[in-house]
């Protein structure tokens, strides 16, 4: 029997305006980012939210920047942030927008409403208009610039347009309720002034700029978008929203529908433009691509695919309460989509040498190594093997613990495609480090398998001395200690451990972004930092998955 299809609470509310026939059926949604830094993980869900409903119902989705700020915006913000979201696989078609596309319009529009008598030019300094503002418990009280005539506002805004007045000595106001119970009514800020800050776009054509809550209904309006879908802290403006394209319906053809719907948060992440743009200033990561940052751009240079992240977006849907998600799940949709791309190769992290006495000197063969057990399709390859090779020095132990499945003195273990090897020799040196050791093989037991079925301790990866290629490898642990950070000091002092690593010879040609796994590492990926004459990996995510584990000790 086929399931029924279940449809998340937006889902739900565009069903039935389009049993309504609401819009004509029609839905357009939008994603508009600020270009004040760049996109995170929480902005993913946010874009695939958005595409993803207009695919869904056929309509389309826009990318329009909310670029209202210049102290803050940067149009090299604005490139970023377009190859994020065509990276993670949407196209926005020919809907690209810019707010600042409407500064005449939303002008006339604040001219409109100041001969409604709806708004006015208050003159109160900022620490004033919150003193006015009043709180939650106590009704806000009018500024006295209220009942200005509108002749009187008409000019003054004017003028404000004009360049007449310093910034902050004044600023446009909606005219609604000073007793309003919900703050976002009482006479909100329409258009503030910033001078000596040129946009990036219309330069210094403007130096009054409108706010969010009175340029984002009236863009919305302007586009003709249908579901105007926000994060949950803009529930208590929707009242604004809608009062706005109340008393601009003569103006705007359309009133679309705000929605909201619980923001992403992370275990062990901060999630704010400001923060992760405080991290780069400070330098405690090496830009917003640092593949630490839960950036789009960091998670990529990290090894993240489009594919991993649109599940996880797909997995952890769309609610109405928020809620934080443990970033094992992340990790576990990267790890499945990885383990079906990814060709297994062997690199060995800090190597120790291994002399194999009994193997002939200048010998060299070629062995199969199959590329992933996951889909046969994905061929195999030839691995060199010799006298010399490496292994890990975490793979040895020269007073080995209980249950170590590992190489120690007198024990045989499996060599990865290869021959048993059993530890004869120890060298240390002056310092007592062991520094190489000497084994014998078992001529008989050719790709990892003895006649006689005998039992090794363990499988160990390795690589052949005379052709393996000298790597990078960078291990990423979580940027921040606390599950729930806050403060520069809950940063993690061991998030990036740089170790040297010997890598299989295939790995030469290896290009920016390709992906691998570590034999019993993990997934790696190629990084930008790669030189010709030493690749640098970026550890994408180990093997090990605390998300499916729990998920199986629930059930
Ligand atoms: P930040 O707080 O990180 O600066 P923002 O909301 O100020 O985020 P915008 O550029 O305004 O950043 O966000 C664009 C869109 O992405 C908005 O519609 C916003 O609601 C959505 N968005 C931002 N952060 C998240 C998140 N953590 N989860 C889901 N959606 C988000
Ligand atoms: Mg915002």
């Amino acid at each position: 029997m086929k399931t029924p299809e279940s449809f998340n609470f937006i889902e739900d509310i565009i069903n039935q305006d389009i049993v309504l026939n609401k819009n004509n059926k029609r839905v357009e949604t939008r994603f508009p980012p600020e270009p004040n830094g760049h996109l995170h993980i929480g902005h993913a869900k946010s874009i695939c939210l958005n595409f993803g409903l207009a695919a869904k119902y056929n309509g389309v989705c826009h990318l329009r920047f909310d670029d209202t700020n210049p102290t803050k915006e940067e149009a090299e913000y604005v490139e970023a942030i377009k190859r994020d979201v065509k990276w993670l696989g949407f196209d926005w078609g020919k809907h690209l927008y810019y707010t600042s596309d409407y500064f005449d319009k939303l002008y006339v529009c604040a001219l409109e409403l100041i001969k409604k008598h709806k708004a006015f030019v208050c003159h109160l300094s900022p620490d004033e208009i919150r003193q006015y503002r009043g709180t939650l418990t106590h009704t806000g009280q009018n500024s006295p610039y209220r009942e200005c005539s509108i002749d009187e506002n008409l000019k003054l805004f004017e003028g404000m347009r004009m360049g007449e007045f310093e910034e902050g000595s004044c600023v446009l106001r909606a005219r609604i309720d000073m007793s309003s119970p919900n703050l976002n009514m009482r006479d909100p800020v329409l258009y503030r002034i910033i001078k000596n800050t040129p946009h990036h776009r219309t330069g210094t054509m403007w130096c009054i700029y409108p706010s969010y809550d009175y340029s984002h209904p009236i863009s919305d309006a302007i586009e003709g978008i249908t579901h105007s879908i926000c994060t949950l802290e803009f529930e208590d403006h929707r009242p604004l929203y809608d009062w706005i394209l109340n008393e601009l319906s003569s103006f705007v053809c359309c009133h679309p529908k705000q929605i909201e719907f619980a923001r992403l948060n992370l275990t062990n992440t901060v999630m704010s433009k400001r923060k992760l743009l405080e991290l780069v200033a400070v330098g405690y990561v090496t830009g917003w691509d640092d593949p630490r940052m839960p950036t789009i751009s960091g998670l990529r240079r990290r090894g993240y695919t489009p594919e991993a992240i649109r599940k996880f977006c797909e997995a952890i849907g769309v609610a109405k309460a928020n809620s934080v998600v443990d970033i094992a799940l992340l990790e576990h949709c990267l790890r499945e989509d990885l383990n079906l791309r990814s060709p297994r190769v062997m690199a060995v992290l800090n190597p120790l040498r291994v002399v194999i006495d009994n193997y002939p000197e200048d010998k060299h063969e070629e062995l199969d190594a199959e590329n992933n057990p996951e889909d046969p399709d994905m061929g195999s390859r030839k691995i060199l093997f010799g006298r010399v090779i490496y292994i890990e020095q975490n793979d040895f132990c020269e007073q080995p613990p209980k249950k170590f499945f590992r190489l120690s003195p007198g024990q045989e273990v499996r060599l990865k495609h290869a021959y048993y090897i059993k530890c004869a020799a120890v060298i240390k040196d002056e310092e007592g480090k062991v520094v190489e050791i000497h084994c014998t093989y078992d001529p008989e037991t050719k790709g990892g398998w003895s006649k006689d079925s005998r039992k090794v301790l363990g499988t160990l990866h390795w690589v052949s001395a005379e052709h393996a290629i000298p790597a990078e490898v960078r291990l990423y642990s979580s940027l921040f200690i606390k599950p729930n950070p806050k403060e520069a000091e809950d940063l993690n002092p061991n998030s990036l451990i740089k170790c040297t690593a010997l890598v299989e010879p295939c790995l030469a040609k290896a290009s920016v972004g390709s992906q691998y796994q570590f034999l019993r590492h993990g997934y790696f990926c190629v990084d930008i930092d790669s030189a010709p004459d030493m690749l640098v990996f970026n550890q994408t995510v180990a093997l090990r998955d605390s998300w499916a584990k729990t998920q199986k000790e629930i059930q």
